[in-house]
């Protein structure tokens, strides 16, 4: 049933950020609190909190449900960045776009080495930003315990790339 409230929430907006995206804008799930309740209980429910020391979540969606999600199971949050946002020492790590490249990065004292850490992002497109956050994570010494996504748009096979690094993938709405 979450599945047709989900569904019907998140809106298409054709064209953006640039012609040809259809953008899932996830903003009208935010206006219902009963339906992010209904979200983060979803998300939380595959999830062995014994398996997972930290949640990560990808700037800037992925902290909305992240922070929820990392609570509910009562573990630290932690933001993976942009770059140039954070304040403290941190470590970076660049990725490929379609045209030219990005950098994310994270707190060098984001979590213990050794820690088992959940990403979440609020959708999963091509698996680029969170594979760079996969790639950045071990290189600070993490290990990855699984992914959670709102949305996973499975005709750009992000989970392929996500299957090296663990086969927890969980989603609560696909579009094929
Ligand atoms: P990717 O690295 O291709 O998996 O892209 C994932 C990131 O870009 C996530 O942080 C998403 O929020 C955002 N994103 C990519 N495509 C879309 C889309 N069609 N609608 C909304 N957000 C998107």
């Amino acid at each position: 049933m979450i599945d047709q409230r989900l569904r019907a929430a998140v809106r298409d907006v054709p064209d953006f950020p640039k012609p040809g995206i259809i953008f899932k804008d996830i903003t009208p799930i935010l206006k219902d609190p009963g339906l992010c309740e209904a979200v983060v209980e979803r998300m939380a429910e595959p999830i062995n909190p014994e398996t997972i020391d930290v949640v990560a979540g990808i700037e800037s969606r992925g902290f909305l449900f992240g922070l929820m999600l990392a609570q509910r199971r009562g573990k630290p949050f932690v933001p993976v960045r942009k770059v140039g946002k954070l304040p403290y020492d941190t470590v970076q790590q660049e990725y490929a776009l379609e045209y030219g490249s990005a950098t994310i990065e994270m707190h060098a004292d984001a979590f213990p080495v050794g820690s088992r850490l959940l990403i979440h992002d609020d959708l999963l497109a091509t698996g680029g930003t969170v594979t760079a956050a996969s790639h950045l994570i071990e290189r600070l010494g993490g290990h990855i315990a699984g992914y959670t996504f709102i949305i996973c748009l499975d005709f750009l096979n992000g989970r392929d790339r996500l299957a090296t690094f663990s086969s927890q993938i969980h989603t609560l709405l696909s579009y094929t």
